[in-house]
């Protein structure tokens, strides 16, 4: 029998500017009543590699769809390895709350709607997020485990160039 995942969360929706709720309702592991992205222990799985192919496979599908279809992308809440996006997003974007187990790479990306990283948590040594922002809001906030963190922001009229460095050593640019 086909179960879904029970995921839940709240969170400001851009496009209707009010707080709704975040319901995953993806296809649940068997015996679990999360998917693969909300399942704590899957993409760590060590018995298992292939699951974190399986993760990466299934959010580039995502990504697609999004773009393909000019809809929200919702990770909200995911469990992600390291990732390396660098597609132009003109859609709204939710990382809120995702892990990253690895190095987020999003130097390459363009986010031209509004992008939410609110309480991500990026635990690789490396994480590049350029962020450039032309919509009203943009929600920032990261919470790095490396031993420097280096935080830039160019602001030029309506634009907003924000970059994010963090390294376990020392790094300036
Ligand atoms: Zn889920």
């Amino acid at each position: 029998m086909t179960s879904f995942c029970t995921f839940k969360q709240e969170y400001y929706d851009f496009q209707y500017r009010q707080m709704k709720t975040f319901s995953c309702g993806l296809e649940s592991l068997n015996n679990d009543k999360h998917c693969i992205f909300h399942h704590k222990e899957y993409l760590n799985d060590i018995t298992r590699p292939e699951n974190k192919k399986r993760v990466l496979e299934q959010l580039d599908d995502a990504v697609n769809k999004s773009i393909s279809e000019n809809g929200s992308l919702f990770c909200i809440g995911y469990y992600l390895p390291g990732v390396r996006l660098n597609k132009k997003f003109k859609q709204f974007v939710y990382f809120s709350d995702a892990t990253f187990s690895g190095e987020a790479d999003f130097s390459d990306a363009t986010f031209s709607g509004e992008a939410d990283f609110s309480d991500a948590t990026f635990s690789g040594k490396q994480t590049f997020l350029m962020l450039h922002s032309q919509g009203k809001q943009t929600f920032l906030m990261l919470h790095s485990q490396g031993k420097q963190t280096f935080l830039m922001l160019h602001s030029q009229g309506k634009q907003t160039f924000l970059m994010l460095h963090s390294q376990g050593e020392a790094d300036f640019f």
